[in-house]
């Protein structure tokens, strides 16, 4: 039978990377990386010697092969992300579901190496209900984004998403339009590095310290929107 590991990789904080994630990928026979230039850095720092290539949505049916051909060796593989959980606004998903798809459950078991999540991360410390959350992942840019933001408006549940730094603005702006004055923001930038912060206030208060602050307005970023 093949094992087929899907390891979470840190988000910044390289000691955020598991022992078990480590030994894991040590002993996969494979690995399989978003981004072979990312994950090399990743390999060199923990010894990590086992032999990978890249496995992302770019991927052709000849890489899906090799995947399937060493399933059928019974190896055992790794999947990782350039960082945290893969399929989280990540690929890996459509792999996963194409093994469950074409080999039987004898054949190869899942097995999740669980760490970090920026939006979990991001949701533990922003003070919102969480046992109940919509995570909608990146928002589109175009075509739907409005209709979203109207929908977080009236979420009674709290909302989740990443957002890139040169549309951080425009989000809080959309936020602002559609929301109720006191409705209260929470946003996480560069979680577990040098330079992590959390702004949590009404949406006029974090939008004008981003205005306020412009340089901040770099890295990654996470949004959680407390619900109605
Ligand atoms: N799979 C990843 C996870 O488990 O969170 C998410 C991958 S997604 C391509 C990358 C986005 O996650 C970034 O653009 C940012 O919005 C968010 N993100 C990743 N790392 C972060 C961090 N350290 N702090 C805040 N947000 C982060």
């Amino acid at each position: 039978m093949s094992k087929i590991f899907i390891v979470a990789t840190p988000i910044g904080n390289l000691d955020d990377f598991s022992k078990r994630a480590i030994e894991t990928l040590k002993e996969a026979d494979f690995i399989f990386c978003e981004d072979t230039r990312v994950s090399r850095k990743l390999f060199e720092k923990f010894d990590i010697k086992t032999n990978y290539d890249s496995y992302n949505s770019h991927s052709t049916e000849k890489k899906k092969e090799k995947v399937f051909s060493f399933i059928k060796e019974e190896k055992n593989l790794a999947f990782i992300s350039d960082a945290g959980t893969p399929t989280i606004s990540d690929p890996g998903v459509k792999i996963i579901s194409q093994i469950y798809e074409n080999f039987s459950e004898s054949e190869f078991e899942i097995i999740p190496i669980p760490g970090p999540a920026a939006f979990v991360s991001a949701l533990s410390v922003s003070g919102f209900s969480s046992s109940e959350f919509i995570f909608y992942g990146f928002l589109p840019h175009k075509k739907g984004r409005e209709k979203i933001f109207k929908e977080i408006s009236q979420n009674e549940k709290t909302s989740v998403f990443y957002e890139s730094p040169h549309r951080l603005l425009k989000a809080l702006e959309s936020l602002e339009k559609f929301c109720e004055k006191n409705r209260k923001i929470f946003v996480a930038r560069e979680l577990t590095k040098i330079y992590e912060e959390k702004k949590r206030g009404n949406i006029f208060e974090v939008k004008n310290y981003f205005l306020e602050n412009p340089e901040k307005i770099r890295g990654e970023f996470c949004l959680v929107v407390e619900g109605v």
